[in-house]
This record gives structure tokens, C-alpha cells and sequence, in this order.
């Protein structure tokens, strides 16, 4: 494609895009649609000669977005809010289109320094000391496999990278809460902690990890001649958005020498708002800490950053240094590469950087405020419906919900609420998800789309009255 070709097409992008985002709220947030339906509209075999762009544009349109969910439409409330404002999206385009990585600092300087500037923004948004340096990630994931890989390291001094994981006859031992994401769960076991070694602490009646327990399972581990080596403390779970203590945690860490990561992958982005840092006390007692602005905050996905106290740690534990990517400058600047597991990196601190001065951090702010209002609005209003139950408490945007007519019996009860929400899906005027809570289904509202106003809210409420009629 030559650029004069890209000008035309390229336009035709940007205005689908306007369009559909546009026109996204009179769509059915998740249309019918059978498994293999869309391969089967695609060929099997690759064109030979080349084809017009049209074509491709003309499926886009008749294939593919008839099979997607749509995920900033204003009355999706699945998951959790994946906004990506169209500022973002715009330093996203930028990215590819400049096509650049940043695989040393000499290989791209300004992807660094961009990267190093805005981190720094960031951080100071959320209220964090200076002792933290960030750096971007693709996910919380990746993050927090960073994060129990360096904490190994930490507590074997480096026997790990230089001889191997053997957990031998002194293991080493993860906790976490019984909430956490299984993007943890899995960090653990690729950092080669095992099953066995993976605590997975009991939480208090607000599914926050119960501290004392935390500290009980911690002794019996000591008690035992096992190795307590981290903590994995998160800030909003993902069924409840649940605060664990991390004040408590990072005492218990800083007591007995544990590595303290925080997963504050969903709920990080409040901390842009000061009204909220309570909810995260003690944060300066961790080591490392992961929140995706690709989720509420607006970035374009995928976006995740990675803060730590030590980057020299986490430097030591992540590097190689082959005379291929060694340059003079390496003494004085930052090699991203040496902070996380790709060595090629994307621009990704552009799309940050959009959305940030697109909205200033007071239009950030007045967005996540106006659906926390609209979290405790829908709040109420469930409350006062009768036979709904909130199952949780509503620390910032996600409800868990159940319609609880009397009589039925927990498993009569399971089908009733899995029922209801097929209903309402399939009837296209919202999405929401389920999960399990104390071994019973409920239903999540995770309220946070960038187009989602109280009006959208009121919508949902007669949905949900349909849906269990
Ligand atoms: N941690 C929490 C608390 C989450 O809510 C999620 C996403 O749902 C993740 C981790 C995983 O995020 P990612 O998809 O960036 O790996």
C-alpha cells in the first residue's frame, strides 16, 4: 500500500471507527451468534493475488462486527470496563504507524523517555512517593509473573537464575487471598512456586483477605521449614472488587522479609481520585505493584503498568546484555527490556500520553467520580427492589446481584439466576457477567463504560425487572 493509498483508506478507517463508536449504543451489546459462524464466512485459504482494500473494509463491516461483542457500548456492564477513549486510540495508531521498538534506548529514545515521563505522571496521579519508577507491560499477567519471578529471586539471593528452581526440602510459599485473579495463581506457577506452595488465604465477610489467617498460614509455614517468600495482595478482586489490607500485609512482609505485590489491575485507576486512596493504605510498604490503565481509566488496550521500589532488583533479575544490544549510552539511560520479559517493545506510552492531555487529569477524575455516583445510585435503587439481594459491599463500581425469590432452594436458585441472565443477553439491551460467590451463581454490574450515563442505568433496572418475570 503506498502512503497516497493509506491517506484514502486510512481516512475510511478513522471514519468507521467514528461511526461505529458513534452508533455503537443502538447495536445488541452481544448479538446472537453460534460458535464457528464467522470462520465459516471466511475463506480457508489465503488469496493468492492481491485484493482490493475495499473488500477487506466491505468485511469488516458484514463479518466481522456482526460477531463481536461490543465492549464500549453504554449498556455494557460485563467483565470490567475496557475503555479505550479515542485519544488513546489515536496514540495507538500513532505507535504502529511509526512503526518503531524500543528494544534498547538507542533503537527508539524517545519510546523511552516518553515511557519514563509519563509513568512519572501517572504516578503522581495516584498519589505515589517518588521511590516508585514504572514501566509498561502488556498485562496484569505478564506484570505479575514479573513481579513472583523477582521476589524468588529476592529470597533464594539468586539461586534461582543461576542454578534453577528446586523447591527442595525448604519451598517457598505464595500467599494469596482465596479472591485473587487466576492471573496470579498462574504468575505462581510459572515463576515455579508449585500447587502446593500456593496459599490461598481465607477472606472476611467483605471477601477481603483475612489478615490474621494470613498470619497463621505464614507461622504454620515457618513452623514446617518452608520458606514464606511473597504476598500477593489485591486492591479491588475481580468477583466483589474487594480491598484486601494491604497496611496489614505490608507489615506481615516487612516483619518476615516477604516480597509484597499488589494486584490493582481493575481497581489501581481510582486512585486518581485522593476520596479513594483509603482503600489502598499502606501502599508505600510494597515492592511491586500492577494496574492496567487499559481497563477503567481509558487507555487503549493493552496498556498495563508495572510499578517497583527496587528497578535495580528488577533489572538485575531480567537482564541479558548481548554485545548486539549493548550501546555507550547503556550507562546513563533506561533499557526498558531489562524491566520485563519482551525484548521488542511497542510505543505504548503514546496512547497514555493522548488520553492524559487530551483529558487532563481533572477530566479523568470527573469521569471516574460520576460512575462511582452512579455504582452507589444503582445501589440503592437494587435495595429497594424487592426479592434483589447486593451480595457484597459496593467499594467502587462492580454490584454482584441476585434475585432471590422465596422458596427456591440453592440449586433451584442457581438456575433461576442463570436463566434470567441468559434471558436479558439474549434479548441484546445489556451484558453483564456471571460468577460464583460462596459456591452459588450471582451476577456482576461493572459500571464504567466511557458512554454509560444514569439513564443507561435506569434502562437496566427495567431489564432486570423483564428479565425475571
Ligand atoms: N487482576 C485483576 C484484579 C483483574 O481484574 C484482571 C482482569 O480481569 C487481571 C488481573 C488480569 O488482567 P490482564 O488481562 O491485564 O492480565
Amino acid at each position: 500500500m503506498t502512503p497516497e493509498e493509506f491517506r484514502r483508506y486510512g481516512h475510511r478507517v478513522v471514519d468507521a471507527i467514528a461511526d461505529y463508536r458513534a452508533g455503537v449504543a443502538a447495536r445488541p451489546v452481544h448479538p446472537p451468534i453460534e460458535p464457528g459462524s464467522v470462520r465459516a464466512q471466511l475463506p480457508a485459504e489465503p488469496p493468492q493475488d492481491s485484493e482490493s482494500f475495499e473488500a477487506v473494509l466491505a468485511d469488516v463491516e458484514q463479518v466481522l462486527l456482526p460477531g463481536l461483542a461490543h465492549w464500549q457500548h453504554p449498556k455494557f456492564f460485563g467483565y470490567f470496563p475496557s475503555n479505550g477513549e479515542l485519544s488513546s486510540v489515536l496514540g495507538d495508531y500513532l505507535s504502529t504507524g511509526l512503526g518503531v521498538l524500543g528494544i534498547t534506548w538507542e533503537s527508539a529514545p524517545a519510546l523511552t523517555e516518553l515511557e519514563e515521563r509519563v509513568l512519572d505522571w501517572l504516578r503522581q496521579m495516584l498519589g505515589l512517593s517518588s521511590a516508585w519508577r514504572g514501566v509498561i507491560q502488556d498485562t496484569a499477567s505478564s506484570s505479575s509473573l514479573v513481579a513472583l519471578i523477582c521476589a524468588r529471586e529476592r529470597t533464594t539471593a539468586f539461586a534461582g537464575v543461576q542454578r534453577g528452581v528446586d523447591q527442595g526440602s525448604a519451598p517457598l510459599v505464595v500467599y494469596i487471598s482465596a479472591h485473587a485473579h487466576s492471573s496470579v495463581e498462574k504468575a505462581a506457577l510459572l515463576a515455579g512456586f508449585g500447587r502446593e506452595h500456593l496459599r490461598k488465604i481465607a477472606v472476611d465477610a467483605s471477601y477481603a483477605l483475612d489478615a490474621a489467617a494470613l498470619k497463621r498460614a505464614i507461622r504454620d509455614d515457618l513452623a514446617a521449614g518452608r520458606r514464606p517468600c511473597a504476598i500477593v495482595a489485591t486492591t479491588g478482586t475481580t468477583t466483589t472488587t474487594a480491598m484486601d489490607p494491604i497496611a496489614a500485609c505490608a507489615r506481615l512482609a516487612r516483619e518476615l522479609g516477604l516480597w509484597l505485590h499488589v494486584d490493582a489491575a481493575m481497581a489501581g485507576s481510582a486512585m486518581i481520585l485522593p476520596e479513594c486512596r483509603a482503600l489502598w493504605d499502606g501502599i508505600e510498604g510494597a515492592d511491586s505493584l500492577v494496574l492496567n490503565p487499559h481497563k477503567w481509566l481509558g487507555a487503549a488496550f493493552d496498556c498495563s503498568t508495572y510499578y517497583v521500589r527496587d528497578p535495580e532488583h528488577l533489572v538485575r533479575v531480567m537482564s541479558t546484555n548481548p554485545s548486539y544490544l549493548q550501546t555507550s549510552a547503556d550507562g546513563e539511560v533506561t533499557n526498558f527490556r531489562d524491566w520485563g520479559i519482551p525484548l521488542g517493545r511497542r510505543f505504548r506510552a503514546l496512547k497514555l500520553w493522548c488520553l492524559i492531555r487530551e483529558q487532563g487529569v481533572r477530566g479523568l477524575q470527573s469521569r471516574l467520580r460520576r460512575d462511582l455516583e452512579n455504582a452507589q445510585w444503582l445501589a440503592d435503587q437494587v435495595r429497594a427492589l424487592p426479592h434483589w439481594r447486593l451480595l457484597a459491599p459496593v467499594s467502587l463500581q462492580t454490584l454482584c446481584i441476585r434475585h432471590e425469590p422465596p422458596g427456591l432452594s440453592p440449586e433451584a436458585l442457581d438456575r433461576h439466576t442463570l436463566t434470567w441472565l441468559e434471558r436479558l443477553h439474549a434479548s441484546g439491551s445489556a451484558w453483564l457477567t456471571p460468577a460464583q460467590l460462596e459456591g452459588r451463581w450471582m451476577v456482576r454490574i461493572s459500571i464504567g463504560s466511557i458512554p454509560t450515563e444514569r439513564p443507561h442505568l435506569t434502562q437496566l433496572l427495567t431489564d432486570l425487572q423483564l428479565a425475571v418475570r
